[in-house]
């Protein structure tokens, strides 16, 4: 009998989750996905939006074309999961499944810092990233802030080529000397994760683009009258143009799920990432067989000093692949034997027009390893050309 894959996003992970499931099962199953938007944002495009180099129509995808593809596409809201009901409930009624993917991404909550929501851009969203570009191309002096509200964010570079691109185009329109740049993050050190060797590299190009950065900055409120950031402790930062990374929760509709939680991240298996489930009669924990969470709602930690692994599309992807074969195999009676590694090279991250350094990381090693080569046109042409590759292969 046909089986069910349903998969709750389409976002990075429920995309590629989506695509791999359908080319592996034959036409008897049914791949099903659940989004409140009936588009996908490539969000790792948004720093390129905002400096000009895009718009917001080359980087958006409707979800609608995975009907094109065999895919089943439910434009709905999510509001309960039911694991011991193998269902989910919606806004568009109640959809059963034999494998549930939750890939819901992070929710982004602008309004747990008073002031915030009304003082300052949010360069996590398509349309505010939009608004932005449009006050940059006319700012002309004074100081621009970007703060990270709290941890963990998603798309752990995304914040640094916000700040090294409005570097570069202020410079390109020779404004630069009448600006100030801020970066405040809560984070003890730049890329913490990676070791005192990538943390410095980060400060050093930060230093050289006369960037101030502000780290163990927890920002409490916004002063809406005076444009000011209310730090921990009493301290102020004031700026002309305020940029913050909001507060990230994971999705509210895993809280009322009996799924297990990590500080309100879904709690996973760190290899194959079977969500784990309460069993209220027993009382106990364990791998749920049939539900999986992918991507930026899955808690996912480094081995050791359990810091929050970086939150990216490109891992969202691998784990994606990982789950959608193993489910892949399982239907097809084979032995599920995909691995999530917690690894990459050829990642990129943009410094500037034309210029990105090429990073390849290893969280999961028992010391975890970041190598980061220094700013070049291959590193901003990697990181373009993945972008081409992303929107032309899963659409
Ligand atoms: C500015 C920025 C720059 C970035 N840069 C990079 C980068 O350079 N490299 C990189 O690898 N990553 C980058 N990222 C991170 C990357 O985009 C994310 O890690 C990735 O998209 C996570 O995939 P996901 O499937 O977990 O979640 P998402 O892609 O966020 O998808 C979640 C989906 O779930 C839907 N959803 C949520 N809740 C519900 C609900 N209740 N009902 C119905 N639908 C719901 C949403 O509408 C969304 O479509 C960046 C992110 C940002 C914001």
């Amino acid at each position: 009998m046909g089986k069910t894959v349903l998969i709750l996003g389409g976002g990075t992970g429920g995309v590629v989750a989506a695509n791999v499931l359908r080319k592996l099962l034959d036409g008897r199953h049914r791949v099903v996905v659940v989004d409140r938007k009936d588009k996908h944002y490539f969000q790792a495009s948004y720093p390129l939006l905002m400096a000009g180099l895009r718009n917001p129509e080359q980087i958006t995808r409707s979800l609608r074309r995975l009907l094109e593809k065999g895919i089943q596409f439910i434009q709905a809201e999510v509001a309960e999961i039911l694991p011991h009901e193998n269902q989910v409930r919606t806004n568009a009624g109640l959809f059963g499944y034999d494998y549930l993917i939750i890939s819901l991404g992070a929710e982004l909550h602008p309004e747990m810092v008073p002031g915030q929501n009304e003082t300052a851009y949010n360069p996590y969203d398509i349309h505010a990233i939009h608004r932005l570009q449009k006050e940059l191309e006319f700012f002309r002096s004074g100081t621009i802030v970007l703060f990270i509200a709290s941890l963990p964010f998603t798309g752990a570079v995304g914040p640094y080529e916000i700040i090294f691109l409005i570097d570069a185009w202020l410079r390109r329109r020779k404004v630069r000397s009448s600006t100030r740049l801020i970066y405040a993050t809560p984070e003890p050190a730049l890329f913490p994760f990676a070791g005192k060797k990538v943390s410095s590299s980060f400060e050093q190009l930060m230093q050289q683009r006369n960037i101030e950065l502000m780290t163990n900055a927890k920002i409490t409120a916004v002063d809406t009258s005076k444009k000011e950031l209310i730090l921990a402790g009493g301290q102020t930062i004031a700026g002309d143009l305020l940029i913050g990374v909001p507060t990230h929760t994971g999705p509210l509709v895993l809280q009322k799920s009996p799924l297990v939680l990590d500080q309100g991240w879904c709690a996973v298996s760190p290899y194959t990432l079977h969500a784990k489930i309460q069993y209220d009669t027993e009382a106990h924990v364990a791998e749920a067989a049939n539900i999986f969470c992918v991507g930026d709602a899955a808690a996912l930690r480094l081995p050791g000093s359990g810091m929050w692994a970086p939150k990216v599309g490109i891992f969202a992807h691998f784990q994606a692949e990982v789950v959608a074969r193993n489910i892949a195999l399982d239907i097809t009676g084979q032995e599920p034997r995909f691995r999530y590694r917690g690894k990459e090279a050829g990642a990129s991250m943009i410094t500037g027009f034309k210029q990105g350094r090429l990073l390849a990381i290893d969280y999961y090693a028992s010391k975890p390893r970041v190598t980061l080569l220094r700013p070049s046109a291959i590193g901003y042409l990697a990181k373009t050309t993945f972008e081409k590759y992303w929107l032309k292969s899963w659409f």
